[in-house]
């Protein structure tokens, strides 16, 4: 991208609820557009990995926030690429390599509730903007364009049916070879976790005013990335 240099902080936020899409086509429009990918989400499961290994569970009591506001605080979060395994990016927690341990359905979960907890947002907010400040980057999450950049260049927000999304998760799960709940309880999950994301008290998901809508319910992986990468393309080539 010729223009993305001029300019030190260069952002595109992506937003939406679990399951429309945001990782695939995140992905995919850094490596077309030259842009640093950050999964914000992944950096929530870090967290809650750690406060699994503490034995901290998703019906976690008031008298834990304490631990887990320290141990959200204490962890240290890296991403890694790794251009030779599969994901390329890697998640480094406290030194360890936890990508293939983040996707489950408890840590899912367990990230959901514990991101509800405002020292938990607070111990990840200044690192996600340095790692979006350090170059031209593409943001996904569900809170980017409304709190983390809301100045960000371009903003999308995600949305598709709760059906297509459980079956989406589904495939995903199954083509990881991941012990993938039923249809039924994958739906229940996903909806159980947009509740909490939408009605928590701090940094809600909610559309940003000023983000595009894309409903992807019917539209596929390569029809979302072509519309969105000519919005973006078109912004860069104007600013
Ligand atoms: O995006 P992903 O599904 O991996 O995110 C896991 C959980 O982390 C979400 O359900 C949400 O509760 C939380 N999250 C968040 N803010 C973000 C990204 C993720 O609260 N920016």
């Amino acid at each position: 991208m010729s223009n993305k240099t001029e300019k030190k902080e260069w952002i595109v936020a992506v937003d939406g609820p679990a399951g429309t899409g945001k990782s695939s086509v995140t992905k995919r429009l850094a490596d077309e557009l030259g842009l640093q990918h950050i999964d914000t989400g992944a950096l929530y499961r870090g967290i809650a990995i750690r406060c699994a290994d503490a034995g901290i569970t998703v019906d976690f009591s008031s008298d834990e926030i304490p631990k887990i506001s320290e141990i959200a605080r204490g962890t240290e979060l890296a991403f890694k690429r790794m251009p030779k395994l599969n994901p390329k990016n890697r998640l480094f927690v406290s030194g360890v390599d936890v990508t293939s341990l983040i996707r489950t359905p408890e840590i899912s979960l367990l990230a959901s509730k514990v991101s509800a907890i405002p020292e938990v947002r607070a111990a990840l907010f200044d690192l996600q903007q340095s790692l979006g400040r350090s170059e031209p980057s593409i943001l996904e999450g569900r809170d980017i364009g409304t709190v983390i950049f809301p100045d960000a260049q371009v903003k999308f927000f995600l949305t598709a049916d709760l059906d297509e999304r459980a079956k989406r998760r589904l495939s995903e799960l199954e083509a990881q070879g991941a012990d993938a709940p039923s249809f039924e309880e994958l739906r229940e999950q996903i909806r159980m976790r947009d509740d909490g994301d939408s009605s928590r008290a701090i940094a809600p998901l909610k559309r940003a005013a000023d983000a595009i809508e894309i409903d992807t319910t019917h539209l596929t992986l390569d029809q979302v990335v072509a519309r969105m990468a000519a919005l973006i393309r078109k912004k860069m080539g104007t600013l």
